[in-house]
């Protein structure tokens, strides 16, 4: 069955990912049946979201507008293949001074971007939070940098990035390897 031709995740179970032809269990509700939540886009945030709440106890929908891949069978993981989950359609980011947003910048499909995510998850340097006062361009934050700390280690944990925590580039590098043990 074609991702794009019709949906897979249907009839209490949705494809797993980690294992070529698998399928999870996959909790569904009628469309007159109430829920907590509804999500529209099962991306970074939308799908963070979404699971967090569910481990929470709320009943939740998410909705996305693409295909539900099987990454291990749909394509091989190179920058070509990929190219079958970007968003192509025309999107244009609204206001005074709209954005049209590139291709490779997200993906259409259950995941979004993140189903191939290169894992390089950067934190805001510390300094940027005080961007006007230290660096003399854009404006401060209202909040101390350490304040964010934590929430970087949930969504860090909750995305399953790993790997080398050192920032090689910039003079305050050290900084941050010391603000991250700490
Ligand atoms: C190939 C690739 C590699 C990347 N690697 C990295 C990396 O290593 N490190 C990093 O920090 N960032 C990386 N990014 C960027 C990062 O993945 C995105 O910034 C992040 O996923 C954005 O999260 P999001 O939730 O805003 O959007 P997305 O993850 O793009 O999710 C948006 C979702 O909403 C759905 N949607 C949108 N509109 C509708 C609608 N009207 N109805 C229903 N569904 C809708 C889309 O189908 C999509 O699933 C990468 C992106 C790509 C494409």
């Amino acid at each position: 069955m074609s991702a794009e031709s019709s949906p897979r995740a249907i009839n209490g179970r949705a494809p797993d990912v980690f294992r070529p032809s698998g399928w999870v269990a996959m909790r569904e509700y009628s469309e007159d049946e109430p829920v907590d939540f509804a999500i529209v886009g099962s991306g970074a945030g939308g799908g963070t979201l979404a699971c967090k709440l569910a481990e929470h106890g709320f009943s939740v929908v998410a909705l996305d507008a693409g295909p539900y891949w099987r990454p291990l069978e749909d394509f091989a993981s190179d920058e070509m293949h990929q190219s079958k989950l970007y968003w192509t359609d025309e999107r244009i980011v609204d206001g005074e001074n709209p954005l049209q947003l590139g291709s490779n910048n997200s993906g259409k499909s259950v995941g979004g971007s993140t189903v191939h995510f290169a894992m390089v998850s950067l934190r805001f340097r510390p300094e940027w939070f005080k961007s006007l006062s230290v660096l003399g361009y854009g404006a401060d934050w209202p909040l101390d940098w350490r304040e964010m700390w934590h929430y970087y280690a949930e969504v860090e944990q909750a995305l399953k990035v790993s790997g080398p925590v050192n920032y090689p580039w910039g003079r305050n590098a050290r900084a941050i390897r010391i603000a991250r043990t700490n």
